[in-house]
């Protein structure tokens, strides 16, 4: 502990949950954070860096500490700094989308505690990725739309969403926190003028080892099936190309990898045998 001096508050950005996604600046302020104070979906392996010397809270809203409100947030990392000791707020993704951070940054300004916010990989981007699928193809996409379908509570007020003014056949739309029922959301899109055929797809838990996707289009989106939480959604015309290979893929046999190959032997049993036979 640093008496004389003022710690600083990092508000991080701890990527979609696979540890090798995080920035190594995230890594090393994780390391050698005296205080953590994480929300629910960071996730295991990322906690599992930080120094069993460190103080470690889990502030999140939904199982962690139950009712802590947003101004309790900023007095413990308020009341830390000014006890001399570093601060690492941890947030999924990147701490500035649907992350709450202009609200802290404001209260650190206030408290006159330095603080510095390091991105994060967000979960639309690593959902992206795993897909295969690019947001801004430039054939079928020339904007993103990052949107929440999370109604606000807490007093904060939210207009609806004007999905006409958003939907649009070359928009990919990404949007979190989706919630389980998409058939309100799916009415309101075919309304705004989507194609019914317009590509979707459900990414649960992107880059983790739970991670679960599925493809479909905006007329069948009402029949997916739950997806465990957390979860992403994926519309637009650039989702093409995860739906062509969610059809395509087949479980890799040997065999389909030898015809694909266009290799032919009589016996194929061992890695060996097909090193010797690709081997010219
Ligand atoms: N700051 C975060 C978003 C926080 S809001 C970020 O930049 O990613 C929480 C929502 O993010 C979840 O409800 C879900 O929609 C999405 N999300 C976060 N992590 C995710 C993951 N690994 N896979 C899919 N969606 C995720």
């Amino acid at each position: 502990m640093k008496p004389s001096m003022h710690g600083k508050v990092y508000l991080v950005g701890a990527g979609p949950g696979d540890p090798d996604l995080l920035t190594v600046k995230a890594n090393a302020l994780i390391r050698d954070a005296e205080v953590v104070l994480h929300d629910d979906l960071v996730s295991a392996p990322i906690l599992a860096l930080v120094s069993p010397h460190a103080m470690v809270v889990n502030v999140g809203k939904r199982c962690g500490a139950k009712n802590i409100s947003q101004a309790e947030i900023n007095g413990l990392m308020i009341a830390s700094a000014h006890r001399g000791l570093d601060v690492v707020r941890l947030k999924s993704g990147d701490p500035g989308i649907f992350g709450r951070v202009a609200e802290e940054r404001d209260a650190l300004e206030s408290a006159g505690v330095p603080y510095e916010i390091v991105p994060g990989v967000t979960a639309a981007l690593s959902a992206a990725a795993s897909l295969g699928v690019s947001l801004t193809d430039r054939r079928t996409s020339s904007r993103i739309v990052v949107i929440t379908a999370h109604r606000a509570h807490e007093n904060e007020s939210e207009l609806p969403t004007d999905w006409r003014s958003l939907a649009a056949n070359n928009s990919t739309l990404v949007i979190y926190m989706p919630g389980r029922n998409f058939a309100a959301l799916q009415q309101e899109l075919l309304y705004a003028g989507l194609d019914a055929e317009t590509p979707a797809a459900i990414v649960s838990s992107a880059s983790t080892r739970e991670q679960r996707e599925h493809c479909t289009t905006l007329g069948q989106l009402d029949n997916a099936p739950p997806m465990p939480a957390p979860a992403i959604l994926l519309i637009g015309r650039t989702l093409e190309h995860a739906a062509r290979s969610a059809t395509n893929s087949v479980p890799l046999t040997w065999e389909s990898l030898l015809d694909a190959a266009e290799v032919s032997i009589a016996e194929t049993n061992s890695n060996q045998n097909l090193e010797r036979s690709l081997t010219p």
